[in-house]
């Protein structure tokens, strides 16, 4: 796959209207830029919708390039780590259980659904992935939708909690999505929204700056799949701009099971590079970074908890 040939669209900043695009750097020939206005960092030339969703629906949960490489064996190799990554997460929506309904939209092979089953939630799924929600519903007997979140007709107030992890940054109709599930959640229901931290969060800050290149110019994860690289802030106006408003903050790690798969390299650039990359990578200085970072909040995960305004 040659992540450059998309048919492309130039789009306008999706926050604030405004068309001032500065282009911070390009990745495999796609323009990251931030939005002049209002600071919000985006594609602002992006493969179109039919594109991507071309790519969702065959190899992506098998590409180790911009999508997930070998899912399932690496969800049974490293199945203690997703345990607990799901043990955290059944905790955390405990509160807002109401009367049991939930739903994951983007909810790939449907593994945390099958862990919240177990946990008396009754749970629904949608994936766009004919491949994913195949294996949800043949092997692990879930119910779940393969299309798109619109086309699914749920009716109105029927979930209590609906889980978008992951999924955002992906979005070609954000807003669409979002009223779709303020529709779908009872009154007092909770979206649980999760996303990287890209592009402006300490780790890419420092490692740009020992670079000596220009902030935001790190390499994001994903593009052209990645539409958007949201901050603590912009996320939260962007849920706004969708009509939620956020109750909750909550701060993650990603790379607890990507730095199992895909060790960060040790053996690269000068020789004091190599130093300190050891000293960071194998020494557990990063994981103590990210460990701290993470209770006070500057996790490179954004998880937050928001109730539509209806
Ligand atoms: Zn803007």
């Amino acid at each position: 796959m040659n992540w450059s040939d998309f048919p492309r669209e130039t789009v306008k900043c999706m926050l604030c209207g405004h068309d001032e695009p500065e282009i911070l750097s390009v990745q495999r020939s796609w323009p990251v830029a931030r939005c002049s206005h209002c600071g919000f960092i985006y594609l602002s030339s992006r493969p179109v919708e039919s594109a991507l969703e071309e790519l969702y629906s065959s190899e992506y949960y098998d590409n180790a390039d911009v999508g997930y490489g070998g899912y399932v064996e690496n969800f049974n190799r490293y199945n203690s780590i997703f345990t607990k990554l799901f043990n955290r997460r059944a905790q955390d929506i405990e509160p807002f259980r109401g009367n049991n309904r939930l739903l994951e939209v983007g909810c790939a092979h449907g593994f945390l659904l099958d862990h919240l089953r177990a946990k008396k939630w009754e749970v629904k799924g949608l994936e766009v992935s004919p491949l994913a929600a195949g294996y949800a519903t043949e092997k692990l007997g879930l119910d779940v939708y393969c299309g798109k979140l619109e086309d699914a007709g749920y009716n109105d107030n029927a979930f209590d909690v609906v889980l978008l992890l992951d999924v955002l940054e992906h979005l070609h109709r954000p807003f669409e999505t979002l009223a779709e599930i303020g529709r779908i959640l009872t009154p007092n229901g909770v979206l649980v929204v999760q996303c990287p931290w890209e592009l402006t969060h300490w780790e890419e800050r420092a490692e740009a700056f020992l670079k000596k290149m220009k902030p935001c110019s790190i390499t994001p994860d994903a593009v052209p799949a990645h539409l958007y690289f949201f901050g603590p802030e912009t996320l939260e106006a962007f849920m706004k701009k969708g009509g939620f408003s956020t109750f909750r903050k909550q701060s993650g790690n990603y790379g607890a099971i990507r730095r199992h798969i895909k060790p960060p390299l040790v053996n690269k650039g000068h020789f004091y590079e190599r130093w300190a990359r050891f000293f960071y990578y194998r020494m557990g200085i990063q994981q103590l970074l990210y460990n701290s970072a993470r209770l006070i909040g500057k996790g490179n995960g954004l998880i937050r908890y928001a109730r539509f305004q209806k």
